[in-house]
């Protein structure tokens, strides 16, 4: 297998390659395949990531996909500033190695909430519960995407993985292929959560979610 390249010298290569066997056992374990590593391109400046993107960006974009290889603000730059910021940059790395996994089992990139919300769940970037009537934005977020489709896919991950297993999550990822639509998609659903992937029937999961934490 090809080893992992990382264009541009960091001073803390030992640590990311550490981290970055450690978070490939836990991935492919869930996933159950492997991925090529891809190269990872660190950025050195958001001014540097508007410049390839041929526009001005939202600081919370920091790092994505292309090609398989995985694009990333430099961690100097995070670590120049807090802790905080320097866990983030691990929580980030690790979201985009989720993708290349999703990508890797299903053939695809969507449903883009299931898919996010598994980047955040893996990473450990916990997001904040959103409301029943925000939750159910999760239809919106077949193909597209927006700031809010990260609580969503987060919220919906996470409970289906607390109340059914990461067996049933695994079970549908499996069933999943690029001949995927809506329609397809919701009766994947049913037929590994024996719930219909309705508005209806995700507000009966979001109490059930309640009840179990309470
Ligand atoms: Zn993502």
């Amino acid at each position: 297998m090809k080893q992992h390249r990382l264009i541009k010298p960091v001073k803390n290569y030992t640590a990311i390659d550490k981290f970055i066997l450690k978070a490939d056992k836990e991935l492919s374990g869930f996933f159950k395949v492997s991925i090529e590593k891809p190269n990872i391109n660190f950025i050195s400046s958001r001014k540097e990531i508007n410049r390839i993107w041929g526009m001005k960006t939202e600081k919370w974009f920091k790092a994505w996909l292309k090609n398989g290889n995985i694009y990333i603000l430099d961690p100097e730059i995070y670590a120049k500033e807090s802790n905080y910021r320097t866990k983030h940059f691990w929580q980030i790395l690790k979201h985009e190695y989720s993708h290349l996994y999703y990508k890797k089992l299903t053939g695809i990139n969507y449903p883009k909430w299931l898919n996010e919300g598994l980047a955040c769940y893996f990473a450990r970037q916990i997001r904040k519960k959103p409301s029943q009537e925000d939750s159910i934005k999760v239809f919106d977020y077949f193909r597209k995407s927006d700031w809010q489709i990260y609580d969503v896919g987060y919220f919906w991950v996470k409970l289906l993985i607390d109340v059914y297993g990461k067996n049933k999550i695994f079970k549908l990822l499996c069933l999943l292929n690029q001949n995927l639509n809506e329609r397809k998609f919701g009766l994947i659903f049913n037929r590994v959560y024996e719930a219909k992937f309705t508005k209806n029937d995700l507000h009966c999961l979001y109490h059930l979610n309640n009840s179990k934490r309470h």
